[in-house]
């Protein structure tokens, strides 16, 4: 059985993240790429959505993020669906969702920052606008837009 839905090859293992706000799909990729560096990527752009006009699909072999990372890819696409594949099964499929509060993932790009300095996690307060998300440094209080962590 194919899942068309998908528009993509199935894997037999890993995690494919759909609804990616059409642009982000890239950004999805070089965070992941971060994260695990050696990971097969398959990457759909400008896929044709009935709910978002067009949309960005990323599709990873072999790899299940922790909750942590899902926050960190969630800033990129704060409403993606994410298909957990097993066996060329979709065996289970959440949507992404933003943390109120991002600790210990993203660093304080603000070089002044007392966040550097201390032995502390890093600490934002999270705010979205619709597909953009903007974060709030618990400590120098200066307000960053996600582009600027791609
Ligand atoms: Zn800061």
């Amino acid at each position: 059985m194919t899942d068309h839905k998908l528009q993509v090859e199935a894997i037999q293992r890993g995690t494919v993240i759909d609804h990616i706000p059409q642009g982000n799909g890239i950004k999805i990729v070089h965070r992941i790429q971060k994260l695990a560096p050696h990971v097969r990527l398959t990457v759909g752009l400008n896929l044709p959505s009935k709910d978002m006009g067009q949309k960005d699909l990323v599709k990873v072999d072999d790899w299940l993020f922790t909750e942590q990372q899902a926050y960190e890819l969630a800033l990129f696409a704060p409403d993606a669906t994410i298909n957990v594949i097993d066996h060329y099964d979709v065996v289970n499929k959440y949507k992404m969702s933003l943390p109120e509060h991002l600790i210990g993932v993203l660093t304080c790009l603000n070089s002044n920052c007392i966040s550097h300095n201390e032995p502390v996690q890093s600490h934002f307060k999270v705010f979205q606008h619709g597909d953009h998300v903007q974060l709030k440094c618990h400590y120098c209080e200066r307000t960053f837009s996600d582009s600027l962590f791609a």
